[in-house]
């Protein structure tokens, strides 16, 4: 570092302090991250900057009843890690099983809380990125250089969720309340409760309330796929009782979920309809005989378009046919004071409404990046793969996946990072960025995602703020694990898409 890049950002009196690697997030990305660095790069110094007053990220921003992962934790654990428990967890296993990583390879002494970044910049003079921020305990604002940025902010708002605007919200005299900002002490005992929204959260907040509520009501525009099934592994169980050793458990089960999903996924393209009628009965033997599957569970949309929830010894539905839970297909026309009037003329009463209406897509982290001084902004950029953008040098984002669990993109792309950390070192580069080839110029750049690959609603309200892709898998997010788990490791790091200083 040199003594102008110490005084241009840090106040007179203090030395932003430096570290080979900027970690942001202490989410399951940014732990992960922290792993593979420490493994694989012994050597580099690295912090993570974390605004939370905790690790865990969505696992601890998240605090409905119920609150459980959607995806087996065999794969959504690392790959380094051996997940023991039932496939389906609660948010606090995760973060149990977060909590064992951190401790079993002491990397808590790396983690910085309250740590909210505002500003990342990056000057080719120096090849070092300065962060700016600040503390939320004490408001106090922090420095740091680093020569390379990992960002592992996530994907949403961590402060507040997304809820549409709708007529007559302000006459509704019961509670409105998001998934993302539970309050703590919400009473909804004897209530009578209306969940807005057809999604996992939807599936998970309905059964785990259902119990104590006078009646709840998943009130939905259109309906949404599941998988439901027993929260057990079978293969996992049978391994344990011949007592073979649990990492073996571990990467046998990994490797025969990921297989069955791959199965799963081919047949979301190729036979989207015979997957279509299978999800449906599926879902058809858990309901009362006279039950209206078309209306309420038959999704107009591919399977896999959105994610399909796994819901766990079908609870949701067990709810519907106990009679303490039921499902409305219908539009909102208005709130009114005692609930919602829906466009069909009926009239839906409520204490409490839920919207479990999504989130909102935050771009890294909403922090104000610049290279050279030059504002970015990250649509004017093209993705490499989905993790590194033209013009943004020494930075990668893990955007981890929906068809198949996030985590394994965080082990992928963490050897990725570890690999070229390496290879900068032994050519005796400090910079590196992605750069379109000749035979790349003048491809039409597209939105992020193909709409037919991936459409979810928070990305369609936020595909404008984010980076553009090119029709060439190197420069796009695919989306396709079993593509990426043979393509990334292979990555020719001397290869034309890489320039290095
Ligand atoms: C309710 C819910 C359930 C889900 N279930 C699954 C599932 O079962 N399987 C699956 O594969 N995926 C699931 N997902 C997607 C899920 O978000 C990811 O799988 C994963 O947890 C994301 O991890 P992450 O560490 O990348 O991001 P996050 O969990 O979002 O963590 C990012 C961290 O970065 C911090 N941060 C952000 N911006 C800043 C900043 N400017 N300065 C400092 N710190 C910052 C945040 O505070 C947060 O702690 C689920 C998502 C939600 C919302």
């Amino acid at each position: 570092m040199t003594a102008h890049q110490a005084t241009a950002y840090a106040p007179a009196d203090s030395m932003p302090e430096h570290f080979d690697v900027l970690i942001v997030g202490a989410g399951i990305s940014g732990v992960g991250a922290a792993y593979h660095l420490q493994q694989q790069c012994p050597d580099k110094s690295f912090v993570i900057l974390e605004t939370l007053e905790d690790f865990g990220g969505t696992w601890l921003t998240h605090k409905y009843p119920g609150i459980r992962s959607d995806s087996d934790l065999f794969t959504f654990g690392y790959r380094f890690k051996p997940w023991t428990g039932p496939p389906i967890a609660t948010a606090e296993e995760i973060l149990t099983y977060m909590n064992e990583v951190i401790e079993e390879n002491e990397i808590d002494q790396h983690i910085r809380y309250q740590h909210h970044i505002e500003r990342a910049s990056f000057s080719r003079d120096d090849n070092l990125w300065t962060i700016e921020g600040r503390r939320n305990d004490t408001g106090e604002p922090v420095y740091f250089t680093a020569n390379f940025l990992w960002m592992c902010q996530g994907y949403y708002k961590h402060a507040e969720g997304y809820t549409p605007e709708w007529e007559g919200m302000e006459d509704f005299e019961g509670q409105i309340v998001h998934p993302q900002t539970w309050p703590e002490d919400l009473d909804y005992k004897g209530k009578r409760v209306v969940v807005i929204g057809s999604g996992a959260t939807a599936a998970t907040v309905i059964p785990a309330m259902a119990a104590d509520c006078e009646h709840i009501t998943m009130l939905q525009r259109s309906p949404t796929y599941f998988i439901p099934g027993r929260n057990e592994n079978e293969l996992a169980e049978q391994l344990r009782e011949i007592e073979v050793d649990e990492a073996w458990i571990h990467e046998i089960t990994r490797k025969k979920i990921l297989h069955d999903q791959k199965l799963v996924t081919d047949a979301s393209f190729k036979q989207p309809d015979d997957l279509k009628k299978l999800l449906i009965e599926s879902v058809r033997q858990l309901l009362p005989d006279d039950y209206d599957v078309e209306k309420h569970f038959t999704p107009s949309y591919r399977p896999w378009q959105q994610r399909i929830a796994f819901v766990p010894d079908g609870d949701i539905f067990a709810g519907i046919t106990a009679g303490k839970a039921s499902v409305v297909t219908d539009h909102i026309d208005h709130f009114t004071k005692r609930g919602i009037r829906l466009k069909s003329g009926e009239e839906l009463d409520a204490d409490i409404i839920i919207t479990a209406t999504g989130f909102n897509l935050s771009v890294l982290g909403d922090i104000d990046f610049s290279v050279d001084g030059e504002h970015v902004d990250f649509a004017d950029t093209i993705t490499y793969r989905g993790m590194m953008f033209t013009g943004v040098p020494n930075m990668l984002w893990i955007f981890g996946y929906f068809r198949a669990s996030w985590t394994l993109r965080v082990d992928l792309l963490g050897d990725f990072v570890c690999r070229l950390l390496q290879h900068m070192d032994e050519k005796g580069a400090q910079r590196v960025e992605p750069v379109l080839r000749k035979e790349d110029e003048g491809l039409e750049p597209l939105p992020w995602m193909a709409d037919d690959n991936f459409n979810p609603n928070y990305l369609q309200r936020s595909m404008h703020l984010l980076p553009k892709r090119l029709d060439k898998p190197e420069w796009q997010h695919t989306q396709d694990y079993w593509v990426e788990k043979d393509e990334i490791p292979a990555i020719d790091l001397d290869g034309e898409e890489f320039k290095y200083d």
